[in-house]
């Protein structure tokens, strides 16, 4: 028997990837070309070339034992280092190598901050519609995921929402920008209007409340977009970011923890994280794919054809009739459902070999999500479908 606290959690969870296979099922039935699997976030933009360049680098320059040996649970100085030196310039920051810690990817960095935070019943408000995945890390450590939904019409955050949300037991802010699933991504105003609220609330409780910034996404934003950088606007911010998605590296897991050492405990926190890369397993970071960065650290894959897919898909929908939110990033659209039951919704869709994500998985009802990390001719062959089934609710 598994554990009532995770049997109850797999109870509840509704499995994207359990539509991602159903799609692969229907495509040995009806042929791959005929099935708009737009279900699940992997990249399918190559990996730039100098990924692959950098990894064989590594391999052929640096000692085998040290390279394959265990680093520290942080990761190796030099990328640290060179991390901290990237986001100096591109920012105009302060980091400092220790405030760098090396992590298997965003997901183990937001489970290693939760294991860092939380006692039991604290709470982490995020905004919804959110990345399934943070009710897993959250819970798992014992404490309660509060979403604060956002406005309606923009996905924005809610100012009203977010501050209802906080109490004298949040000890986290988990926001996500550019966002899966929506793509929108949070503008200025709405980051000033979060800072405002928390600072607020920090005297009002008498404790630090960590805004922690997960931003897997945070390159992948159109047409010149500026996606604002969190700790500039709050003092007690965390940034958790990912190479997977800005490199189309996913299964390589690599990516980083970032404080500016004037976040309030830093030493005490930074103790907690190093801790906790251990106490669940993790160890450390894979060390080739550390060393990797250190030439890639700058790179992106081409963006602009996530740009392209989203122009089309967007347009074409749009066209048809259907209510999308202008998604400004990341690799996801955001569209209305034609009924208020979008799970349903889904249902039907399918019957047009279709496949999308209700909104309900995402703490965000009466939406679909659309990845579209999908080959532009799928995109081009699914518009007849799309319009096959708005025509089923609007003949
Ligand atoms: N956060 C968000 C918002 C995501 O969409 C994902 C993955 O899809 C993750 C975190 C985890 O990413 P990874 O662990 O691959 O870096």
């Amino acid at each position: 028997m598994i554990s009532k606290r995770l049997q109850a959690s797999l109870d509840n969870a509704v499995c994207i990837r359990d539509i991602f296979e159903e799609g692969k099922k229907l495509a040995a039935v009806y042929g791959a070309e005929n099935i708009f699997n737009f279900s699940i976030g992997n990249p399918n933009v190559a990996p730039p070339s100098i990924v692959n360049e950098s990894m064989k680098e590594v391999l052929d320059s640096e000692d085998p034992l040290t390279l394959h040996g265990y680093p520290a649970n942080v990761g190796h100085p030099d990328v640290r280092q060179c991390i901290a030196e990237h986001l100096n310039s591109r920012y105009g920051l302060n980091y400092d190598q220790n405030g760098i810690v090396m992590t298997s990817g965003a997901a183990s960095a937001l489970a290693i901050l939760c294991n860092t935070f939380l006692d039991r019943d604290d709470e982490v408000v995020t905004f919804a519609p959110y990345f399934w995945e943070y009710k897993s890390y959250v819970e798992t450590m014992y404490g309660r995921l509060v979403p604060a939904l956002c406005d309606q019409t923009t996905l924005q955050p809610d100012p009203k929402t977010f501050e209802a949300a906080l109490s004298p037991r949040t000890r986290m802010v988990f926001i996500n920008t550019p966002n899966n699933p929506t793509g929108a991504v949070y503008t200025e105003e709405s980051i000033k209007k979060v800072a405002e609220i928390l600072c607020r609330k920090e005297k009002e409780y008498g404790h630090p409340i960590y805004l922690v910034s997960d931003e897997p996404y945070r390159l992948l934003a159109y047409g010149g977009l500026k996606v604002p950088y969190l700790p500039k606007y709050y003092k007690d911010t965390i940034v958790v970011y990912s190479y997977s998605k800005t490199l189309s590296i996913p299964g390589e897991r690599v990516g980083y923890i970032a404080m500016l050492d004037n976040v309030t405990d830093f030493d005490n926190i930074l103790a907690g994280i190093t801790a906790s890369i251990r106490y669940l397993g993790y160890v450390n970071a894979p060390s080739l794919q550390q060393k990797m960065l250190l030439k890639c650290v700058d790179a992106t894959v081409d963006v602009s054809i996530y740009e392209r897919s989203r122009d089309l898909l967007y347009q074409s929908l749009t066209g048809i009739g259907y209510d999308c939110i202008h998604p400004d990033g990341a690799f996801y659209l955001f569209m209305r459902a034609l009924e208020p039951d979008d799970a349903r919704f889904c249902e039907r869709a399918k019957e047009e070999r279709l496949l999308m994500a209700p909104g309900t998985a995402f703490g965000g009802p009466g939406f679909v999500r659309i990845s579209y990390c999908v080959p532009y001719d799928v995109i081009e062959r699914s518009i007849p479908s799309f319009e096959r089934l708005y025509k089923k609710y609007r003949p």
